[in-house]
């Protein structure tokens, strides 16, 4: 077993919130932040993660961790109606050992329809105009 490298800032999700990079963002409070991700696996496709620096699951602190899940939920149902979705998909990848590739904790909250399934993670950039608008809906979803 080997011990998990420091928190880098530099990690493009600390850039995003620090303004350095743009997004799609489609919420924000004081604890946690909302946004499309760029290579969705299915229309809706958002990641939640905190603004205190945390890399994933393993030195997340507690009370983040609940906020950012508190936010998955209303993203959820925010995408579950904006997409009339059936179902939801949550994913939390920690370590490269378990999937993770951008090392700033994220919830990855995506709608399902039935029957449909995910595109391949991390494969095709979406148009930046159908993020946009997808972004639109989802963030007046979330401030109604
Ligand atoms: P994970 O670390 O959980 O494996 O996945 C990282 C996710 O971040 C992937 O789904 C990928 O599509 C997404 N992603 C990578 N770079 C960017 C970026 O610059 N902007 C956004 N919005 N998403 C990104």
């Amino acid at each position: 077993m080997t011990s998990a490298p420091a928190y880098d800032p530099q990690n493009i999700f600390a850039r995003i919130l620090r303004g350095e990079i743009p997004c799609f963002k489609i919420y924000e409070d004081e604890r946690a932040f909302a946004f499309l991700d760029i290579m969705p696996r299915a229309p809706g496709h958002a990641l939640v993660i905190p603004k205190a620096p945390a890399r994933n699951i393993l030195d997340i602190a507690p009370d983040d961790l609940a906020h950012v899940a508190q936010v998955a939920q209303k993203v959820a149902k925010a995408g579950k109606a904006v997409f009339r979705a059936d179902g939801i998909t949550l994913m939390q990848f920690s370590e490269a050992a378990g999937g993770q590739e951008v090392f700033h904790l994220h919830m990855h909250v995506i709608p399902r329809v039935a029957g449909v399934p995910l595109k391949p993670a991390a494969s095709i950039k979406e148009d930046m105009a159908v993020l946009a608008e997808h972004a639109e809906r989802l963030s007046a979803a979330l401030s109604a």
